[in-house]
């Protein structure tokens, strides 16, 4: 068993052969380089990392990791640091490996609607250089536009897209990833229905416990002929929620459906100046997009729900302008909630759709 002084002396040999093996600018470990790797947006306990390392592609993370297993030294991969469970916190000191330079998008493949790229680049990014194309990363977390595709990729993330889209695993199909003795493997061709585990499945969602991912082959998704977006407003979060219930029982499936609370209206209000209507107990976000024909309809039967249930007025989004500036200020909700109440802690929870407030005389078709 290893004393004190044997597990320092060979993190020092570590940290001397990784500044041997990489560019100097490539491993931190002085004090002050390594505060901002303490923690992730989870910030209560934080780490202490003995050495940050900043890769630029595969070789030099399975170096890494080959380096630190001989230590036995403990290894954390790091996206953008967004992630709200403390998923990328060193807790136990040790090795971070941050995907921070390595965000080359190495290869789009339109008529395979496909794109190969490194973990690091950032989701909002990668989508900006599809969308000339007519083509876009589909997983969108509100975070969208600091966080970086590994970290959606081991947090499984979703977005207001994901009700119609899916969440991230539904747009990754395959992955290149590093193991924990510095082995590379890919864990398919990328092709619909191969043989064999679905190792891609296992990754995605694995919060960086299994392995390192260096690349991924995502699917890009056609940007829609048409959308349309309104906000329904509603006198409580009650009957907002049943709203939500009658769409889905009625059959259909919007792109978006996000409930916004008055606490949540108010606090982008005041924190960000959204001017968003606050008279309101909550705000229903409904988005349909799909070929302009008939489009219009189907976000009119929604809107005959939403007034069935209760809902007091709705306003549309009519042009790009505005539909943005109203995602904008649905996306800026978790930020204006930390500005306006600093002690606000938001643990990554969902609530199922099966569990959303109802009042109890009514009854779900
Ligand atoms: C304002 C705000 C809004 C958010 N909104 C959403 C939302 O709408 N939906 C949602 O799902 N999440 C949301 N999040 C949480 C977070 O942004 C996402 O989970 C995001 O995908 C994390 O990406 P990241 O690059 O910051 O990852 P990090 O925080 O750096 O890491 C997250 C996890 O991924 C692992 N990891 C990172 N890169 C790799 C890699 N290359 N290989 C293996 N493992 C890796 C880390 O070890 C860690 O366990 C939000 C966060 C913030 C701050």
């Amino acid at each position: 068993m290893d004393t004190d002084t044997d597990t320092d002396t060979d993190r020092m040999q570590l940290i001397a052969e990784l500044r041997r093996v990489l560019p100097a600018e490539h491993v931190l470990d002085t004090p002050a380089a390594l505060e901002p790797y303490r923690s992730d947006w989870y910030r209560t306990h934080p780490g202490n990392p003995d050495v940050v390392i900043l890769p630029d592609g595969t070789e030099q993370v399975a170096m890494a990791v080959r380096l630190a297993n001989e230590t036995y030294l403990p290894i954390v991969p790091r996206g953008a640091g967004t992630g709200l469970a403390g998923g990328a916190r060193p807790i136990k000191g040790g090795m971070v490996i941050s995907t921070e330079r390595m965000k080359t998008i190495q290869e789009i493949d339109i008529p395979n609607r496909r794109a190969r790229v490194q973990p690091g680049i950032i989701n909002y990014d990668l989508t900006q250089e599809l969308l000339p194309q007519g083509y876009y990363f589909a997983p969108d977390p509100a975070s969208w536009k600091m966080c970086s595709i590994g970290g959606n990729i081991a947090n499984n993330s979703g977005g207001p897209h994901c009700l119609k889209y899916g969440v991230t695993t539904n747009h990754i199909l395959a992955l290149e990833v590093v193991l924990h003795d510095g082995r590379v493997i890919w864990t398919g061709d990328g092709l619909m229905d191969s043989a064999g585990y679905d190792l891609t499945g296992l990754l995605v969602g694995s919060e960086g416990t299994l392995g390192i991912v260096t690349s991924a082959l995502v699917r890009l998704t056609r940007v829609s002929e048409a959308r349309h977006v309104a906000m329904a407003l509603f006198p409580d979060i009650v009957s907002s929620s049943e709203a939500v219930s009658h769409i889905i029982a009625a059959g259909y499936i919007p792109t978006s459906l996000e409930v916004m609370d008055a606490i949540t209206i108010k606090a982008v209000n005041t924190a960000y100046n959204y001017g968003l209507p606050d008279q309101a107990g909550a705000a229903l976000i409904i988005e349909v997009d799909g070929v302009e024909d008939g489009l219009h309809d189907l976000l009119g039967d929604m809107i005959t729900i939403c007034l069935q249930q209760g809902a007091m007025d709705v306003r549309f989004a009519e042009t790009e302008a505005e539909q943005d500036h109203l995602w904008a200020a649905r996306k800026s909700a978790f930020e204006a909630l930390r500005c306006v109440y600093p002690d606000y802690y938001l643990v990554d929870t969902v609530v199922p759709r099966t569990r959303l407030p109802r009042s109890s005389n009514v009854s779900v078709p």
